[in-house]
């Protein structure tokens, strides 16, 4: 892999007597250091332990597809079209110059790593996070999917808004031809106002039918592009809430009895991420909805398949889940926080409806609950700062979402600092990069074993290393979920230099202190 230095690449070997080459396998050693805690009479007692983890992984990135559900939206259009705009190096002219094909905003293309300090050098090294270990580029992905809106991608491209008007005409023989698998609908889980938009809709009402109906699509799509990997990934409507209870879907099995006997209560995204599972094709949920409802989590784990998700954390839940963590770490108390947003594409169309807006709002208000529980000091009674978040639907600023969030602190000695942060940006462009960092990682997640003891094993089916990208994180049964953004990137460049064989550097800097 690569480094830069001065802004030069360079090749980077690694040196370690923890790390050997077999077969297109990398094997390493990773000492992970961790505190054990045990309360007694006297206090908290912390023991520092080390665990010798060995990860293997297979270096060459498989075939791998994307199959869309909403293929046709704003971000499924935009996705694809970036993908070739990329491919083909495409320019475009703006009023304010000659724009370029890039991938800015994905973490898996565009981040660097900080390996550590070069003291001869006087040079902080950094690597490119894509060339730590082989990983995709949105480039290889095999993409197609599914929508109930039968509009090819051209026009499904114009009616997002968010090319400039040269770029869509250069897509256009790309996009054209591209015209969405017709898809599981049942208007009851999205807004009634999404009514007139289906019609490219699987016929019947039997959900068993569907269910194998998408499998067919699946299997059919891996086996035409001759794929070996292939990920579903929901970024269709928001879909209202379903019921979660026992003889529904707290069970695999029930589940599956659920779609035989045709429950009301089986979402369309429900019946994808089933259909994804049976077929071992791993299921990521871009929106707030709780598909990932137990037996579906326990079904996935039956099948060995991945499922991640809730909601792309792509805008104003990103910069919050970074800025309270910078305020709650540097002593200040946020008190509250109101989050207006407000935009005129048809996912605001959608959270329009009462139902639909609870969902997002679930998903946008849980994002502060890790970094309050963090310190007891400003929030001894754990109790969350108020929290409002507003959504409007206005059609005009169509994908240019504005969101405006204010933030009120306590201060010292009874004061308060109030911020105000007013973010605007075509959401498609925000959310499509991480489309692919969604992809890319769990293809990557798709070739790595460890072991701590005797015997390797894959990752948890429930892959919380996506959490970066995800405003409410579904993480392992019982295990805690992260939110804070820089210490869900830490979580990620630490795995990643770890299955390179080296640990990522502790950056003390204690060698800038020390006589
Ligand atoms: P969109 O409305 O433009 O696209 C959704 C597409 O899904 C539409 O083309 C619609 O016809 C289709 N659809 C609806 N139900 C379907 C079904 N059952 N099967 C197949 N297709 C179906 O919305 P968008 O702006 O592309 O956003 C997509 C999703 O991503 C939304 O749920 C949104 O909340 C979520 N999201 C977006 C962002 C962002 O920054 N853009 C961030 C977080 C989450």
């Amino acid at each position: 892999s690569s480094a830069q230095v001065n802004g030069i690449s360079k090749r980077l070997v690694v040196e370690s007597p923890n790390v050997k080459l077999e077969d297109g396998v990398l094997e390493s050693k990773f000492n992970y250091r961790k505190n054990h805690f045990e309360y007694r009479a006297d206090g908290l007692h912390v023991t520092p332990k080390e665990h010798e983890y060995t990860f293997k992984t297979v270096l060459k990135p498989r075939k791998t597809g994307l199959l869309l559900v909403g293929l046709g939206g704003n971000n499924g259009s935009t996705a694809v079209g970036s993908i070739y705009a990329n491919q083909y190096a495409m320019t475009w002219k703006t009023k304010e110059g000659h724009n370029k094909a890039n991938y800015f905003g994905s973490v898996t293309q565009t981040a660097t790593v900080h390996l550590g300090y070069d003291s001869a050098t006087q040079n902080q090294i950094f690597v490119p996070f894509k060339d730590i270990v082989p990983i995709l580029s949105p480039n290889d992905l095999v993409i197609s999917g599914w929508d109930i809106s039968n509009s090819n991608l051209y026009d499904a491209m114009a009616r997002a808004k968010v090319f400039e008007p040269e770029l869509q005409e250069k897509l256009r023989p790309f996009l054209e031809p591209i015209v969405p698998l017709p898809s599981v609908y049942y208007p009851d889980f999205i807004a009634s106002n999404q009514g007139d938009r289906a019609n490219n809709v699987i016929p019947g009402d039997n959900k068993l039918e569907h269910l194998e109906h998408i499998r067919a699509d699946i299997r059919k799509f891996k086996s035409e592009n001759d794929l070996e990997c292939v990920i579903v990934l929901w970024t269709a409507n928001t879909e209202r809430y379903t019921d979660v209870r026992d003889g529904l879907n707290s069970t695999a099995d029930e589940i599956m009895e659920s779609i035989r006997t045709n429950q009301d209560e089986v979402s369309p995204s429900n019946i994808f991420a089933v259909a994804s599972i049976l077929e071992g094709a791993h299921y990521i949920n871009g929106s707030p909805q709780n598909t990932l409802v137990p037996g579906i989590i326990e079904l996935a784990d039956r099948h060995n398949v991945f499922v991640g998700g809730d909601d792309f954390k792509s805008g104003q839940t990103k910069f919050k889940s970074a800025f309270v963590d910078f305020l709650v770490s540097s002593g200040l108390k946020p008190e509250s926080i109101v989050s207006y947003n407000h935009l005129g594409n048809n996912d605001g169309k959608n959270l329009s409806e009462a139902r639909q807006f609870r969902s997002k709002e679930i998903s946008k208000s849980s994002v502060v609950d890790d970094m309050v529980k963090s310190n007891n000091i400003l929030f001894p009674d754990a109790k969350n700062p108020d929290h409002c978040v507003v959504i409007k639907y206005v059609p005009f600023v169509a994908d240019s979402k504005r969101a405006m969030d204010e933030y009120i602190c306590s201060i010292f000695m009874g004061g308060k600092q109030t911020f105000v942060v007013h973010n605007t940006c075509e959401d498609s462009l925000l959310a499509s990069p991480l489309i692919y960092d969604l992809a890319i990682l769990t293809e990557l997640a798709s070739r790595v074993t460890y072991k701590v003891g005797d015997e390797f094993q894959p990752f948890h089916s429930v892959l919380s290393i996506l959490s970066l990208l995800l405003k409410a994180p579904v993480v392992p049964p019982g295990t805690p979920i992260s939110n804070a953004f820089m210490r869900q990137f830490s979580t990620l460049t630490k795995l990643v230099t770890a299955l390179a064989g080296f640990p990522s550097d502790t950056d003390m800097q204690i060698e800038f202190f020390t006589k």
